[in-house]
């Protein structure tokens, strides 16, 4: 485990545990960067602006970036096999998700570079020979990236590769919890031919650390973050002073809303997975349910039903986050009605010192119950009845998160009269996390500030300056 600052790789700092989430067992450590080493890492990268990168057309970054994909791909086994290790997570989910993606954010935003084009803009003036504007995109500078351990490497590169595209240089830090696979990004860029000290990767924890020293610092240009809304709060106060732009995927309650009219087995089924993906640490999963009356009994049962018999699910990625958990479903269960789940699974194995919590549905609570209103995170979904449509909005609404919504629903003019009224940045129907990496991804309310993806991640990354030329 080590850092990647000015163009070496270092393992210094006071190490840390790193723990293995389905056995609870120390596994190795992650050496903490002091801020000595953040301030080098800021330096390297803003030396690297004024260097040949700086020359590189938007055709040798894209075809840069798709040597970085090239290496994730040559190396696939290993970047897979970290990523199991760090999140505990099922392997036919890093090796069908994760890392797949990860190839795909660079792969995405290299094509979308090459094909991108500014404008141009014939102004008359009163002479009659008129003058030229044109848009100059320029990098922003020395970018932090600071990123969750729910999808690692997915969501580093989600910010990496576009700011990489636009010609920035990027401080990398990525979670405590799930260092190893930013350590493979970090060997696959180093042997990439890019230019010296475009990228520096730090380790370390968030508050008063690694994490709040980059965001802080005033040679960083720009923050983009994901995470907890909390921890968005924090580091823009950090880069409140300098007036710094952000870019923040913050928390989410996601709701469902299944109408009667839907395809129920389909409705199930895909609750199914949206509750219960990465045993719910999935940032785009819903934790509660809302089922128009006369289906709610079916559903319920059916839902019940299908997470009592998920198998081959992961653990809670710290023993913190798991007693997070168990605390809301002791509370859910002295409040309302456990349906299926609701405990700690026994295995007999090693995996009983892991961090390891059902597939849980629940239902009976109240709206304002903080099982239904705060974002756990963790494989637990509430189901609650509604009547009416309207009444149907009103609650998926309710809150203070806006990221991801999904409508079940059989009728065509339903769909497109519901999804659009939700206070949401992404709307699914009939569907959960189908993702095209052109279109805008983020929240609203407390889930997030600004869009990623496509054109939306190419612009937070640049500044747009628009040259007058008098003919
Ligand atoms: P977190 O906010 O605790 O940590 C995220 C990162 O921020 C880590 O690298 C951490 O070290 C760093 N950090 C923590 N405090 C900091 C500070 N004061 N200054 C600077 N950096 C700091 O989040 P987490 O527990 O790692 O991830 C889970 C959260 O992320 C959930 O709330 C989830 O909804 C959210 N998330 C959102 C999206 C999205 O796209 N909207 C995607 C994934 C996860």
């Amino acid at each position: 485990m080590r850092h990647y600052v000015g163009g070496g790789f270092d393992a210094s700092g006071v190490p840390f545990p790193l723990v293995d989430p389905v056995t609870g067992r120390t596994v190795g450590e992650v050496p903490a960067a002091s801020r000595e080493l953040v301030d080098r890492a800021v330096g390297a990268a803003r030396e690297a602006l004024r260097g040949p990168w700086a020359g590189w057309s938007p055709a040798e970054r894209s075809r840069a970036l798709h040597r970085i994909a090239d290496g994730i791909e040559g190396r696939f086994e290993e970047f897979v096999a970290a990523e199991c290790a760090d999140t505990g997570k099922p392997r036919a989910l890093a090796a069908t998700v994760d890392i797949p993606r990860a190839v795909a954010n660079f792969r995405a935003y290299a094509d979308l570079l090459a094909g991108r084009s500014e404008r141009s803009w014939h102004t008359g003036t009163p002479d009659g020979r008129g003058a030229l504007n044109y848009t100059v995109r320029k990098p922003l500078g020395v970018v932090a990236v600071v990123s969750p351990w729910n999808l690692p490497l997915l969501l580093l590169t989600w910010k990496v590769a576009p700011a990489l595209a636009m010609g920035n240089t990027v401080v990398a830090k990525p979670s405590e919890l799930t260092p190893s696979t930013a350590c493979l990004l970090a060997e696959v860029i180093a042997g990439a031919e890019l230019p010296a000290d475009v990228f520096q990767l730090v380790h370390g924890q968030g508050a008063d650390a690694a994490g709040q020293w980059l965001t802080e610092h005033p040679g960083v240009d720009a923050v983009a973050f994901t995470g907890e809304s909390r921890t968005g709060s924090a580091i823009m106060r950090a880069a409140a002073d300098r007036l710094a732009p952000v870019s923040f995927e913050l928390g989410g309650k996601n709701a469902g809303l299944v109408f009667a009219d839907a395809d129920l087995e389909r409705a199930v089924e895909g609750t199914l997975r949206s509750a219960f993906t990465h045993s719910g640490q999935v940032c785009l999963c819903t934790e509660r349910v809302y089922v128009e009356r006369p289906v709610f009994e079916e559903f319920a049962g059916a839902l019940a039903a299908g997470a009592k018999d998920l198998a081959g699910y992961g653990p809670m990625i710290s023993a913190a986050h798991r007693d997070k958990v168990l605390g809301h479903l002791d509370r859910a269960a002295a409040d309302g009605e456990v349906l299926a789940g609701g405990g700690v699974p026994s295995f007999g194995d090693a995996r009983d010192g892991g961090f390891w919590v059902e597939p849980t549905v629940l239902t009976g609570l109240p709206e304002d119950h903080p099982a239904v209103r705060e974002e756990i995170f963790g494989p637990v979904v509430h189901l609650a009845p509604f009547d009416t449509e309207e009444e149907a909005l009103a609650l998926a609404n309710a809150g203070p998160y806006g990221l991801a919504a999904t409508v079940w629903t059989g009728d065509v003019s339903r769909a497109h009269r519901v999804a659009p009224a939700l206070d949401v940045g992404i709307a699914w129907v009939n569907t959960w996390n189908l993702r095209d990496l052109r279109t805008p991804f983020g929240g609203v309310k407390a889930s997030g500030i600004g869009r990623e993806g496509g054109d939306h991640s190419l612009d937070f990354f640049s500044e747009p300056m628009n040259v007058c030329v008098k003919l």
